[in-house]
């Protein structure tokens, strides 16, 4: 008896990996309308966060794509941060 065949998907577009370019990636596609789906090795989000900040560029994308107020709520400010040995206002 030969094994069942591997599942089959068609998609307009297949995004893998749901890193932030990833999902960004999604996240623009469902915004223009075009269906994509959007894969990764593993099952869940990783243990540890790969991100304590965010920079001014990437807000003003986030902004655009209208994400960057939930992220302000959901985070924490800093009023200062010590970069090479200097507080940077
Ligand atoms: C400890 C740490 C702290 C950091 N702190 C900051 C910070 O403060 N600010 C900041 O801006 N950046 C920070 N970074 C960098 C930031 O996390 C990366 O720039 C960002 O995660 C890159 O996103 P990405 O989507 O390109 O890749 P990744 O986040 O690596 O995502 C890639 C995804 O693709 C999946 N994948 C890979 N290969 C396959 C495959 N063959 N099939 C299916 N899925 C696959 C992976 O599982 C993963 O989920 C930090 C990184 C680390 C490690």
């Amino acid at each position: 008896m030969s094994p069942d065949p591997a599942p089959t998907l068609s998609t307009p577009v297949l995004v893998v990996g749901a890193g932030p370019t990833g999902l960004i990636a999604a996240l623009n596609l469902a915004q223009h309308g075009i269906e994509c789906v959007l894969v990764d090795r593993n099952e869940s989000v990783g243990e540890w966060p790969k991100m304590d900040l965010t920079n001014s560029r990437s807000m003003e994308l986030l902004r655009r794509m209208g994400l960057a107020d939930e992220i302000r709520v959901r985070g924490m400010f800093l009023r200062c941060f010590l970069f090479l040995g200097q507080c940077q206002d």
